[in-house]
């Protein structure tokens, strides 16, 4: 009776959001074992960074966890801690961006892995494992030509002579590519070639390579470890590609009103556009407070039954309005949803239409909607 209750409060919740994020995790598992089956024998990650690229972090490493990853990499050591609830003994987390001073001994006490980037950040996380008397585990991670994060190429012989005389256990040496979605992109072999130097140092040290597009560059490209992010979530892992991950996120917007306008009707903040002719409209329930890109104003389009609506004028802080004069009249009430994103637009060509990547969609999708995990 009780679970029965509990489940009509959460379908009429359900009903009442503005916009309903439906993350299919059973598709999200499904990829994540697409990409283990194409690297293996090397091991497949999870990127689970930015709230699992907003996609909820914690039933994410529940699912993957469930199916058998063991590696989960996020960018900042308090997204750590939020998962350590959820972490099995067997599992490992570990910090992309290392560690800030004073993050140190509590990620030492709670066996959070940081990765090294620097000389600075090895040398206290030294100081760490000494002041508590054990050796800690780390990951080591080298600049290959990002120069963004990771220990420099040139200090290479300094880090081996280092690294051979403290109390470390290095459980992988690691670098990112910054071109893995281009396959023929000149940078994917220099990089290449500048991690074999590292692992020559490091003959015994496995090595963690491959990000999504990574893993779709071969195997000389993954290491024994590789961190696929995007393409977990269904995002494509190569551009221009057609995508062979599958979808694992949908979004619906809903209705909060209809109206028809007459020719020469401004709509939404500035005018800036007006009806050539008489419109329906309807106002959604969804703006840019909620991750829809500013940049579709007048541009994007959402979908009702596969027909396409167009969004006219500014996107708002909270709402949008679209035409509807393609539907039949009255398809569309209070309370309706339409397809934000779905079987009719992807990820990649909201991104594109919007001139950015799935990356910043994703990430950006707001804490208004209503989040199911199916
Ligand atoms: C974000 C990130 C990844 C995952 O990248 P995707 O392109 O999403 O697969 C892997 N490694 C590092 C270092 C990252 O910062």
């Amino acid at each position: 009776m009780d679970g029965f209750l509990r489940h009509d409060r959460e379908l009429e919740a359900a009903e009442a959001a503005p916009g309903l994020l439906t993350i299919d995790l059973a598709a999200l598992v499904r990829n994540h074992q697409a990409l283990a089956a194409r690297v293996a024998p090397a091991a497949c990650a999870a990127v689970v960074k930015a709230d699992a690229y907003g996609l909820g972090a914690v039933p994410v490493t529940r699912a993957l966890q469930a199916a058998g990853c063991r590696h989960f990499f996020v960018a900042q050591s308090g997204e750590a801690d939020a998962l350590l609830p959820v972490l099995d003994a067997g599992s490992r987390i570990y910090v992309l961006n290392g560690l800030l001073p004073g993050a140190e001994a509590a990620c030492a006490a709670r066996g959070i892995v940081p990765v090294i980037n620097s000389l600075e950040q090895l040398d206290r996380w030294t100081e760490t494992a000494r002041e508590a008397g054990r050796r800690l585990p780390a990951l080591l991670q080298f600049d290959t030509g990002m120069s963004r994060l990771g220990l420099p190429l040139d200090s290479l012989g300094e880090v081996v002579a280092l690294v051979s005389a403290v109390p470390l256990d290095i459980l992988f040496v690691m670098t990112h590519l910054a071109s893995a979605d281009e396959p023929d992109h000149v940078q994917n072999g220099e990089q290449r070639a500048a991690l074999a130097r590292v692992r020559d140092a490091f003959p015994d040290i496995p090595i963690s390579f491959a990000n999504s597009g990574g893993v779709f560059l071969g195997a000389a490209f993954h290491g024994a470890l590789v961190r696929p992010g995007i393409a977990t979530y269904g995002g494509a892992p190569v551009s221009g590609r057609a995508n062979p991950m599958e979808p694992v996120v949908r979004l619906d917007i809903a209705v909060v009103q209809t109206r028809t306008v007459p020719a020469g009707a401004r709509i939404g903040y500035g005018g800036a556009y007006v009806t050539p002719a008489p419109r329906r409209l309807a106002t959604l329930a969804a703006g840019y407070a909620d991750g829809i890109p500013r940049a579709l104003s007048d541009r994007g389009a959402v979908f009702f039954e596969g027909v396409r609506l167009p969004i006219l004028g500014r996107v708002s802080m909270d709402s949008m309005t679209v035409d509807i004069s393609a539907l039949p009249e009255g398809t569309l009430t209070l309370g309706s949803r339409v397809e934000f994103i779905g079987p009719h637009q992807t990820l990649e060509e909201i991104a594109a239409q919007a001139g950015t990547i799935a990356y910043e969609i994703l990430t950006r999708l707001g804490q208004r909607y209503r989040r199911i995990h199916r």
